[in-house]
Order: C-alpha cells, then sequence, then structure tokens
C-alpha cells in the first residue's frame, strides 16, 4: 500500500511515517514545512505543498492507496487568541484535503484527533463514547473533522480511523526523529530543558488542583506507540471497510510534579521550578480508557513514562546536530 502522510514532517506523522516503513509500505510525505522540519523527513519522498493547494495536493493523492493526516495546528492557547487560524487549516483546508481524497478514489483515511474533544470530561478514565463537548477552538475545529468524516462515510464510501491522542511524547529510540516545536509549550520538553540548563526554569501551572500532589494529570504516550497504533488502525479500516474511533493512551495518569521526579531520575538533576497561576482551559485530570484499541487492533501501549522521558532526552541531546 501507498500512503501518503499529510504532515508528515512533523512530530507525530514522521514517527508515523517510519512505523510504516518499518511495516514494509510506500511512504509520500506532503508537508507545507510551516511547522514541520526538513530534519525529520531525511531520506523520504517529501512533496512540499499545503492542504489548500488542490493542485498539488491532487497529484500527489492520485500516487496513494490511504492518507494518514497529522497536517493540523495544535496549540490550545494558540487557538483561543487565533481561532480563525485554527478553524481555516484545521477545517476548512483540512476539508480541502478530504474532497481530494474522494475525488481521486482513495477510500482510506486515518485521522489524528485529539482528547481535546472530550473538554472537562465529568469523570475519568475517558471512554470513546463521552460526550464531545470541547472548550477551545482547537478541540471544536478537531470535532469539526470527525462529523466531517462521519457524514463522507455515509455519502462517499470513505473509511476513517479518528484516532484521539491523549498526551504525546517521547521520541523514536534511535535518536534520529522526536518533537520540535516551536515554540515548545509541553511539559517534557520543557522539564529537560530546564534540568539541562538551556532552558528557563519550568512554570508549573497550578498545584491546587483536586487531585493527589495538587498538579494536573494526563495520560502521557509515547510518539512511537502512537505510531504503531497508526499502522494498525489504517490495516483494520482497509480490512474490515469499517470506520473506527479510538482513544490512544496508556490508561494511566501520571502528575505534573511525577514527570518532574522522572526527569530529575533520567537526567540526574533536579528541574529547577516555580509555581504560576493555573492555565486557562487545562482539566485537572484526563486519563483514556484505551480498552476499545486493545480489543479492535490488540494494540497496547508498550512503552511507560521513565521510556518516554529518556527516549526524550536522548533526542534532546542529538537533535542540536540533527537540526543544525
Ligand atoms: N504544564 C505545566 N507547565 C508547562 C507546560 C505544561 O505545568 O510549562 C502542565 C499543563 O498544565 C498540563 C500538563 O503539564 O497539566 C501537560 O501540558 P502540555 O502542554 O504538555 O500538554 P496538554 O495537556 O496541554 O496537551
Amino acid at each position: 500500500m501507498t500512503v501518503l502522510v499529510v504532515g508528515g514532517a512533523g512530530y507525530i506523522g514522521s514517527h508515523a511515517a517510519r512505523a510504516l516503513s518499518l511495516r514494509g509500505e510506500n511512504v509520500i510525505l506532503y508537508d507545507n514545512l510551516s511547522t514541520g522540519f526538513r530534519a525529520l523527513a531525511e531520506g523520504r519522498d517529501l512533496v512540499v505543498g499545503d492542504i489548500a493547494d488542490v493542485d498539488r495536493l491532487e497529484s500527489a493523492m492520485r500516487r496513494v492507496d490511504a492518507v494518514m493526516h497529522f497536517a493540523a495546528h495544535a496549540y490550545v492557547g494558540e487557538s483561543v487568541e487565533n481561532p480563525r487560524k485554527y478553524f481555516q487549516n484545521n477545517v476548512v483546508a483540512g476539508l480541502n484535503l478530504l474532497d481530494t481524497a474522494v475525488r481521486c478514489g482513495v477510500r482510506n483515511f486515518v485521522f489524528s484527533s485529539t482528547c481535546a474533544v472530550y473538554g472537562v470530561p465529568a469523570r475519568t478514565p475517558i471512554t470513546e463514547d463521552f460526550p464531545r463537548e470541547p472548550v477551545n477552538p482547537y478541540g471544536a475545529s478537531k470535532l469539526f473533522f470527525e462529523r466531517a468524516l462521519h457524514a463522507y462515510q455515509h455519502a462517499y464510501g470513505l473509511r476513517y480511523a479518528c484516532l484521539r491522542y491523549f498526551n504525546a511524547a517521547g521520541a523514536d529510540e534511535s535518536g534520529e526523529l522526536g518533537e520540535l516545536h516551536e515554540p515548545e509549550t509541553h511539559l517534557i520538553p520543557l522539564a529537560l530543558a530546564a534540568a539541562s540548563g538551556s532552558g528557563e526554569p519550568l512554570s508549573i501551572f497550578g498545584e491546587d488542583y483536586p487531585t493527589p500532589d495538587g498538579t494536573c494529570v494526563r495520560d502521557f504516550i509515547h510518539v512511537n506507540d502512537l505510531a504503531e497504533a497508526h499502522v494498525l488502525a489504517l490495516q483494520n479500516i482497509s480490512d474490515s471497510g469499517e470506520s473506527l474511533v479510538l482513544n490512544l493512551g496508556t490508561g494511566e495518569g501520571h502528575s505534573v510534579r511525577e514527570v518532574l521526579a522522572v526527569v530529575k531520575q533520567v537526567t540526574g538533576r533536579e528541574v529547577p521550578h516555580k509555581i504560576v497561576p493555573r492555565r486557562a482551559g487545562d482539566p485537572p485530570v484526563l486519563v483514556a480508557d484505551a480498552s476499545k484499541a486493545k480489543a479492535l487492533l490488540g494494540w497496547k501501549a508498550q512503552r511507560n513514562l521513565t521510556d518516554i522521558i529518556s527516549t526524550a532526552w536522548n533526542w534532546m541531546q542529538k537533535r542540536a546536530a540533527i537540526t543544525a
């Protein structure tokens, strides 16, 4: 099978491309390099283009059997400040991608969704049938796209997998791929940068949450576990002809303070930090119930928080050379 990995020069897309190649699939990356990096596409067939560019997209689409779509803006805070950017890219340009796939007869579509579609859930762990009530434009844009996929399935015979990630983190074990965001806003890379002395002390956003140590609890999932789930999900929809909506998490929560403790274990260094007020829109606890992915794909996360932080640390040390 030949797969168009849209957003394939980004963090999760580049890991999915590698997982597809390891399974023997042909991969074409499509990325406008606005937030992706050429270095993460090294050695792969890369088409530099925007998902709003119909002609370029169509000529790439004619060469493939399936699409994995990672090309979205994904900063919650920015989506609140600049919703136009989020609806324009994640919805309007995203629909352009979807329409192009349908027009070119590409039937299998894997979509990178998010637990942000659940908003602030009443309980935890979260199953896929929890109400979808996003509390920011980012989550709303992802939910819109999920609904479009659902409607297109009935109307145009598309098969899709919506994969709702919890907190993607970590890096490929080779040290050749990893997280690169500009600006970086995520907890683990910022905590590692603080520990190494290359970044500012970490700001912990609130320690008065109703959690055991007062800091937020998240379900951190290794990017290669996510990547493997994408490969299995694509195989599943293409073999069964049925669509899928799945949570991808470990089912285990870790608090911000627990993350800092593991960063210390892995790096041997304290994480300089300070407590600051809560960040708007952060639910206290987000943990997946990932049993549906286990039942339908036989998938279960293989890597734990120590693996996540060790691989992220390895990547941080190597990436300066790779991205120079
Ligand atoms: N967090 C923090 N300080 C930071 C960045 C994140 O305390 O500098 C906390 C944040 O409040 C959340 C958790 O770490 O509870 C994970 O945040 P991140 O931005 O990594 O991912 P998100 O949950 O927003 O997808």
